[in-house]
């Protein structure tokens, strides 16, 4: 994972100093990649007053500006400095696509070339924003296009942030929740994702309840019990797919060394100290996950545990060999789990017509790149 640092492709030597901040040799340095601390020092150096610190975060935070003249409560000549010697970061979209369904998913590309997806999913007056954590992952789930393409790189806290902040412009609307169920494992980028999950949840921020914002790991055990010690109310799922081991290392090989009875175990942890209810992500393959003996296996990981299920209709994968089961079947396993006590339910993938599968719009988009070369 890179670091704050490395990503920002520099040292400490790149912040502007106290005494000549707006020197030439300096490296232009992106405010949202900037500490609290480190903004207060650059102002202050600056000569201003305390409070600017406050108000250019609201604006590049809360209010998510853009260019440097938006924020017009700061004097004009500080605006023009600043826009000298910091840039404004943000993302450029390189692909859209819009469902029948009214969801929106993004490719969106970040300073350096790296592009991932995110999902904007409107319901009524609420609008959920699904984001990638990783520009790639190395889990290499076999169902999972992102899994497919490999990884490049870790997103940093404000490249999480900026997604969410990126479909509620787009929408012209403000986001109600978040998913971290985009593109990557987030507990493989742990810190900056805790780092993103504050800031969506900071009223210096998006000002998002807790509760709304949820990850979605695959079951990174050390950091499930790392999870369950964070004092924020999070919302946590875990990607399980099998409660059969042999077939759960064939599904997601990237977290065979986290074995079932571990996971369980984490989970019970997890449920005891927080008092939450986790959910599992079961995509349903036929003949795969989909069995009889699979069937057994879960209502036996799940029963007397306070775990949801939620079916998911597997998204086929171009060139896959892997199918989605049928709704029958699926409804077979909302009969089976709540038989012992277990909720379920069939989750409605949403934008089921635009490359809804993680991955499959950026995988689309860079082979169309490929052919054209
Ligand atoms: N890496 C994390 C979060 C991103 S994946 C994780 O694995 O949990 C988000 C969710 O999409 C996971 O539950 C994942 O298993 C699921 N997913 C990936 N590819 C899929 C596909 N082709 N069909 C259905 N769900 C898929
Ligand atoms: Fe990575 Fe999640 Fe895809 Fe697995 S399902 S390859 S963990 S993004």
């Amino acid at each position: 994972m890179l670091s704050n640092e490395q990503n920002a492709s520099g040292s400490a030597e790149g912040t502007p100093s106290a005494d000549s901040p707006t020197t030439s040799t300096k490296r232009v340095r992106d405010l949202h990649e900037m500490t609290h601390d480190e903004l207060a020092e650059l102002l202050s150096s600056l000569g201003q007053p305390s409070f600017r610190t406050k108000q250019v975060e609201e604006w590049i935070w809360t209010r998510h500006a853009m260019s440097f003249d938006e924020m017009t409560n700061l004097p004009a000549d500080l605006r023009g400095t600043l826009a000298e010697i910091c840039s404004l970061g943000g993302s450029e979209e390189i692909a859209k696509q819009v469902s029948r369904d009214g969801s929106r998913k993004y490719l969106l590309r970040f300073a350096d070339g790296v592009a991932v997806e995110c999902v904007g999913m409107p319901t009524g007056n609420r609008l959920a924003v699904c984001v990638s954590t990783q520009a790639g992952c190395r889990m290499g789930c076999v169902f999972c296009a992102t899994g497919a393409n490999g990884f490049t790189r870790s997103l940093r806290s404000d490249e999480i942030y900026e997604q969410v902040m990126y479909v509620g412009d787009d929408f012209a609307t403000r986001v109600t929740s978040v998913v971290f169920m985009g593109q990557g494992e987030p507990f493989a980028n742990y810190d900056q994702v805790l780092e993103a999950l504050r800031r969506l949840n900071s009223p210096m921020g998006a000002g998002i309840g807790a509760r709304h914002l949820t990850v979605s790991t695959c079951g990174v055990v050390p950091m499930i019990r790392r999870f369950a010690q964070e004092p924020e109310q999070f919302t946590l799922a875990v990607s399980l797919h099998s409660a059969i081991q042999q077939t759960r290392n064939y599904l997601m090989p990237g977290v065979h060394k986290y074995s079932l009875a571990r996971l369980h175990d984490a989970m019970a942890d997890y449920v005891e100290r927080t008092g939450r209810r986790p959910t599992y992500e079961y995509a349903l393959i036929a003949g795969v996950n989909d069995t009889e003996n699979e069937l057994e296996a879960l209502m036996a990981f799940c029963q007397g545990t306070l775990a949801h299920v939620n079916l998911i209709q597997l998204n086929d994968c171009p060139g896959s060999r892997l199918k989605p089961s049928t709704q029958e079947r699926a409804e077979q396993f909302v009969h089976g789990l709540g038989s012992v006590g277990v909720e379920a339910t069939i989750r409605n993938s949403r934008g089921a017509d635009i490359d809804a599968a993680c991955g499959q719009l950026k995988q689309r988009h860079e082979n169309k790149g490929k052919r054209s070369r």
